[in-house]
């Protein structure tokens, strides 16, 4: 069985004491694939370092986070930009909007999430999508970058189902991780309409640990939870939620 974590900050800080057993636990789950999305340009040496130890199981994304779009955020971009053009990644993320923490910067989270989209096109790469408490904002500038070369992944996806399909309408296919698992999730309630060919997993490591690590620090081991979770509510072998997931991730990342 091979499962594919689509989202997991693996070089966090928060893994500096386990980093390898933690991937070793990856790796005995069956996780033999894992994306790693950017933060800002401060932690691009440590998303090295972890792709140097691990080249056959971690893929890069590089992009700016919504919430370190800031008054230096021009600079940040051009980090973004300079990066996409001097090596590979797999995607441009991850990117979008999020106001739960501030809204200060609404403005330039905007303008950062269409130019980064942008860069995803000129590079024919997939865009990995962050938003929180945005969904009118984030799709405001989809619907403007709407195309057949707009493409990726829906983040950590906990809208209702008409935002599901939304979001599916622009080329998303939706990141389902331990907020799935939870008792007030929501989403399980219709995910089940969702035909699972739009599925991927993720667990967004170290945050949103799925159930029964909910609180704790999360790693990419318990995407395998998140599996069983999908199981269940697709009434599938869980051998068969982990190739369609992993497949649906080819599709995207083209690995
Ligand atoms: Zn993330």
């Amino acid at each position: 069985m091979i499962l594919t974590d689509t989202h997991s900050h693996i070089y966090s800080e928060e893994f500096s004491q386990d980093q390898d057993q933690m991937m070793q636990r990856a790796f005995d789950a069956g996780v033999q694939r894992i994306f790693v999305p950017a933060i800002d340009s401060n932690y691009a040496e440590a998303m090295f370092a972890i792709e140097k130890k691990y080249p056959e199981n971690v893929f890069l994304m590089m992009g700016l986070h919504p919430t370190y779009v800031k008054e230096n955020f021009e600079e940040e971009l051009a980090f973004v930009e300079s990066e996409l053009n001097r090596r590979k990644y797999f995607a441009v993320g991850e990117i979008g909007i999020d106001l739960f923490w501030d809204k200060t910067f609404l403005k330039q989270q905007q303008e950062a999430f269409q130019r980064q989209i942008q860069l995803a096109k000129k590079h024919k790469l997939p865009i990995n999508i962050h938003c929180r408490d945005a969904f009118d904002e984030v799709f405001e500038v989809l619907e403007s970058e709407k195309a057949h070369d707009l493409f990726g992944i829906f983040h950590c996806f906990t809208g209702n189902f008409q935002q599901a399909q939304q979001a599916i309408s622009y080329g998303m296919k939706l990141g389902i991780g331990g907020v799935a698992t939870f008792k007030n999730g929501k989403i399980d309630q219709f995910l089940s309409e969702i035909p699972i060919k739009n599925i991927v997993l993720e667990t967004d490591s170290p945050y949103l640990a799925p159930i029964p690590h909910r609180g704790k620090r999360n790693e990419s081991s318990y995407v395998k939870l998140v599996a069983e979770k999908l199981a269940l509510i697709y009434n599938l072998p869980i051998e068969k939620i982990a190739a369609i997931t992993t497949e649906n991730s080819k599709e995207i990342f083209g690995v």
